[in-house]
């Protein structure tokens, strides 16, 4: 008889990374002290790691909508939105997402993810699914859910999307899903020429801005707006985990397809609701978003300033100008040696390790967020050229001679 429970083994690169001390995961922050800066293992380090883009987990308004919330309406909501959990607070946070977004709804769910996987009931058998390369593993994980076939176009390949779309049979449902700036590169979806093969193939064109939503765009409503095209998305997810400083997640789109999924996506369904603390911290991250361009304009100047010092430093990065910064290093192991050569210098980056990324490809993603100082862009520049030195020559900085 075999043991269900025999294949449940600690996989052999998490063995090897905790020997060599490189283990990069599941390190807990003790304290955030508000000013970009976390208590890590007794040491107050530079959080270059965070997706709070707008330091708006921090701001007191959002944490005072969120602490009267709790007051007003409990820790949670003990049920599911269709059941007993929907709160007037979810509606109200709804009609101003969309308003925002220029969609005709919303639905509010718990998580980013679970937006995505929300979205499976779109993905039937009758369709087919082209998604990025790079597209969010919830979004793939919605396609097996839905079960229609997916093809997976090389990343911001327009000409490989436009192959596949040529290739199947007309009569399929077509859906098209990317992100609009991708959570591990940092660069954006080619969103015009993708908008174009959406219409000329009559395909829907679903967008995930979890990365986007409040960055970009005159207003913040993400991507599509940075790029002239946000009237040409269909369906959009958020997330509440990046830019708006809590948790939560959402679907935007035409009424029809909201209402279609508010009864069909079981993620949603069989799931308790989002607790309203983290409805109301949204609600007001959303109020500044709008109220305080400000601070987009921060982050962004600040990834310039950081990008800018990079290239300087001889490191190659893939086009953009978004704060959430790729430094590709190659094999695993490197990685994890420039991760923890990092935390040594008292910066506390991302590791990102396949599966995230593809093989040979893993990459240190250090982003800044409008908490940091240019002083704290600066060191955090200082500390990625100093281990990029020691370390010697990594995929993005070839050049390099080790010190
Ligand atoms: N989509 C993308 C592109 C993401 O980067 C993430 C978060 N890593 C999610 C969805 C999931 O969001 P959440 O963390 O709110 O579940």
């Amino acid at each position: 008889m075999t043991d269900a429970f025999a294949k449940c083994q600690l996989p052999p690169e998490a063995e090897s990374l905790t020997s060599l001390r490189l283990y990069p995961f599941y390190r807990p922050v003790a304290e955030r002290f508000g000013d970009g800066e976390v208590l890590v293992e007794g040491r107050r380090v530079l959080m270059a790691g965070s997706n709070d883009y707008l330091a708006l987990a921090e701001h007191p308004r959002v944490k005072e909508a969120g602490v009267g919330a709790l007051r007003r309406l409990g820790a949670g909501n003990s049920g599911s939105r269709v059941l007993n959990g929907t709160l007037a607070l979810h509606e109200e946070l709804e009609a101003e997402l969309a308003r925002f977004l220029g969609h005709e709804a919303a639905m509010v769910v718990t998580t980013g993810y679970q937006a995505n996987l929300a979205l499976a009931p779109l993905f039937g058998p009758r369709d087919v699914l082209y998604a990025d390369r790079h597209a969010h593993a919830s979004l793939i994980e919605a396609a097996r859910l839905g079960g229609s076939p997916l093809r997976r176009f090389r990343h911001n390949d327009v000409a490989h999307l436009g192959e596949m779309l040529a290739a199947d049979d007309p009569e399929l449902g077509r859906l098209i899903v990317t992100e609009g700036m991708f959570s591990v590169t940092g660069d954006l979806c080619d969103l015009p020429a993708i908008a174009g093969l959406a219409t000329a193939h009559g395909a829907r064109l679903i967008v995930d801005s979890a990365h986007d939503l409040g960055l970009l765009g005159a207003t913040g409503q993400g991507a599509g707006e940075q790029l002239g095209h946000q009237d040409t998305i269909d369906v959009q997810t958020l997330t509440f985990s990046k830019c708006l400083g809590t948790t939560g997640g959402a679907v935007a789109g035409p009424a029809r397809i909201i209402g279609y999924l508010r009864h069909r996506a079981r993620a949603a369904l069989f799931s308790a609701s989002l607790p309203a603390a983290c409805a109301a911290a949204a609600l007001a991250s959303l109020r500044i978003v709008r109220e305080e361009p400000e601070r987009r304009r921060r982050v962004l100047e600040h990834a310039r300033r950081l990008r800018d010092g990079l290239a300087g430093h001889g490191f190659t990065l893939p086009p953009g100008d978004t704060p959430t910064v790729p430094i590709e290093i190659g094999d695993p192991v490197t990685c994890c040696r420039f991760w923890t050569a990092l935390l040594e210098e008292g910066v506390l980056a991302n590791a990102m390790l396949p599966p995230a990324v593809p093989e040979g490809r893993s990459l240190i993603r250090v982003s800044v967020t409008a908490a940091h100082t240019e002083a704290q862009v600066d060191r955090l520049l200082e500390a990625l050229a100093t281990v990029a030195d020691r370390l010697g020559p990594i995929a993005g900085r070839p050049g390099a001679v080790a010190r």
